[in-house]
């Protein structure tokens, strides 16, 4: 029986790409004590023309990405041990380590325990999960496509039976067209699972399309917000 109130929350990429950044993801967190079981990506760009670290990883700049995570753990002031074997190792892991390590930060930054998606794990709360890739009962990493971490996001909360699925990104929400070509776009405020599948399946990049299958059976709402705005409304599916 549950009576505490769970959300879980997912932050992608850009909320992480940076110790600036992880730390508004951390103020984030700490301002509601239900905000307790946390998913992340791996760091995404800091600017356009940055690298993701995920791309960094498929493309075997291992160096660069040991430089951007040394970064983020020395001005965090965390201890994380960010060695890993990439030589002998199939593509799915060497590409999860982004999300490996990013967990491992962010659980050691707010003191709270790393778990991941795994056959016969339970999820408790103060729990930080790498998005992006399941072990499976043998131990090996197979990671869920590109943009997966939002589905790893809705495979928990449908685990622990949250109350709402927080998936939190750097825009406002789902808009009526693209805000950026658009300054009077307007922002979605509600939207069924049905009209946002179909704007994710028109081609808008808000959500992996495999996440609103995992949350739609109980009917867990996803709150999609934006780390840089807070407190503005952001869009609520279901
Ligand atoms: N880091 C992975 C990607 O770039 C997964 C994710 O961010 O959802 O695709």
């Amino acid at each position: 029986m549950k009576n505490k109130k769970v959300i879980v929350a997912k932050f992608g990429g850009t909320s992480l790409a940076c110790a600036e950044n992880i730390r508004l993801v951390a103020e984030i967190i700490k301002s509601d004590p239900a905000r307790n079981i946390i998913i992340v990506s791996a760091p995404g760009k800091r600017t356009r023309a940055d690298i993701k670290v995920t791309d960094l990883l498929l493309g075997k700049h291992i160096e660069l990405v040991m430089e951007r995570f040394r970064d983020i753990t020395d001005e965090l002031g965390v201890d994380v041990d960010l060695a890993f074997d990439y030589e002998n190792r199939l593509p799915d892991y060497v590409g999860s380590r982004g999300e490996y390590l990013m967990a491992k930060i962010m659980a050691a930054y707010l003191g709270f325990k790393f778990v991941e998606i795994g056959s016969g794990v339970r999820f408790e709360t103060n729990t930080v999960i790498p998005g992006f890739y399941v072990v499976d009962k043998n131990g090996v990493v197979k990671t869920l496509g590109r943009g997966g971490s939002d589905v790893s996001g809705a495979i928990v909360a449908d685990k622990v039976n949250a109350d709402v699925y927080e998936n939190w990104t750097d825009v406002d929400g789902i808009f009526d067209r693209d805000p950026n070509r658009h300054a009077d776009a307007m922002l979605h405020e509600k939207l069924t699972y049905d009209e946002a599948r179909e704007i994710i399946n028109r081609g808008a990049r808000v959500l992996h399309p495999r996440t609103l299958q995992f949350v739609e059976p109980k009917n867990i709402p996803i709150h999609i917000k934006n780390t840089f705005n807070p407190t503005g409304k952001g869009t609520i599916i279901g």
